[in-house]
């Protein structure tokens, strides 16, 4: 569905003054206000249209951003849809002096008052090595976070009566209408601490170490964020506790690079392994991998450990570990081995033939910018 232009909403042109702005905007919100029209979801759509239209035009910022670029350049902000995401209460809350304290919330506004009751998140970063990443690992980290005080008593609060909401009937524009506004004493908890240790906040918290114990699942990488669900700081008033959320930052490996699942890991042979065919150790994350090198193998070959590279994190299997062979060139001899290769020289068999059956330096370029 296209976007109505936020001026044509209000009938407004773009020359309009705030005071036009806002005038209009309190006459739609009147006339589509959910109290007005219980259960009419296009009366409700309206309504928020409106306070849509009215959170960009209101803001000097906003309105000018959207005068030069129109609706995409209000981006994820009010964009595309984006304020289907505002309940009813956002938009009481963010607008709801216009209506002068005259309306309620949608619902009588009750699920309003308890916001002070959730403990904030806890934000902390954990650093982890390969092979911590590759098998899963337990942490325990100690963390500062909020929890409740002993020996906190709390109080009704008596502004709104342990309720946390104020009611009053009032005279509006509509008529007699009963108003809840969220009680400004205790901020809609209903509760004040009563006595409480004098190391404790407002809140009957205090600030304590406490070590936690984090389950970091194998496959995790850097920057992603794991939330760990009720170990954040405690709610007080003895509501739920936030999240602690666990930013994940990986140490580089001295030898194995990843990219994703995969490891990738370059081997350098010498000459003479690679001419006579040898037995060679990789490092793996944990220990180490014995592998068979043919005779006669190339600069360039890839080898393939099949599910020695990470765990995906999601569960879909494990990556491999790719191992390229490279065969080293000497780039300093002695006296005797000068004269042991000068012999070799011009050997039938050092004379480079390739087979036509490795793949050309064109298609391996090509593969790598693939
Ligand atoms: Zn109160």
């Amino acid at each position: 569905m296209a976007k109505r232009d936020y001026y044509e909403i209000f009938g407004l042109d773009r020359n309009a003054s705030e005071s036009d702005i806002k005038k209009a905007y309190r006459k739609l919100a009147i006339q589509f206000h959910p109290d007005k029209n219980p259960g009419d979801s296009a009366a409700e759509e309206k309504f928020k249209e409106a306070a849509e239209a009215y959170e960009v035009l209101s803001d000097a910022q906003k309105r000018s951003r959207y005068d030069q670029f129109g609706h995409a350049g209000m981006g994820g902000n009010a964009g595309g849809g984006g304020f289907g995401g505002m309940n009813m209460d956002d938009i009481f809350s963010q607008f709801g002096d216009i209506f002068g304290g005259g309306f309620s919330g949608f619902g009588g506004g009750g699920s309003r008052g308890q916001r002070r009751t959730k403990g904030t998140n806890l934000r902390i970063r954990v650093k982890l090595n390969l092979e911590e990443i590759v098998n899963g690992v337990t942490k325990k980290i100690k963390v500062f976070k909020m929890v409740n005080a002993e020996g906190v008593q709390f109080d009704s609060c008596t502004t709104c009566g342990g309720t946390g909401q104020i009611r009053k009937v009032q005279n509006t524009i509509l008529g007699a209408m009963q108003t809840a506004t969220t009680c400004h004493t205790c901020g809609g908890v209903g509760k004040k601490v009563k006595e409480k240790p004098k190391d404790a906040d407002e809140f009957g918290q205090v600030r304590k170490e406490e070590l936690v114990e984090i389950k970091i699942p194998a496959g995790v990488g850097e920057g992603m964020t794991l939330n760990v669900s009720g170990k954040g700081n405690a709610g007080p008033f003895g509501g739920v506790p936030g999240d602690l959320l666990v930013q994940i930052e990986e140490e580089e490996h001295p030898v194995l690079k990843r990219d994703g699942v995969n490891l990738y890991y370059d081997l350098y042979l010498n000459f003479i392994d690679a001419t006579l065919g040898a037995s060679v150790d990789v490092p793996l994350v944990t220990g180490k991998a014995q592998i068979k090198i043919d005779p006669g193998t190339q600069s360039g070959k890839i080898l393939r450990l099949r599910g020695k590279g990470v765990p995906d994190v999601n569960g879909y299997g494990t990556g491999d570990l790719l191992v390229n062979l490279n065969v080293w060139t000497p780039q300093r001899v002695s006296k005797e081995e000068r004269e042991v290769l000068e012999k070799l020289r011009d050997s039938e068999n050092f004379i480079p033939k390739p087979s036509g059956k490795d793949k050309s330096f064109f298609q391996r370029v090509k593969e790598m910018f693939q």
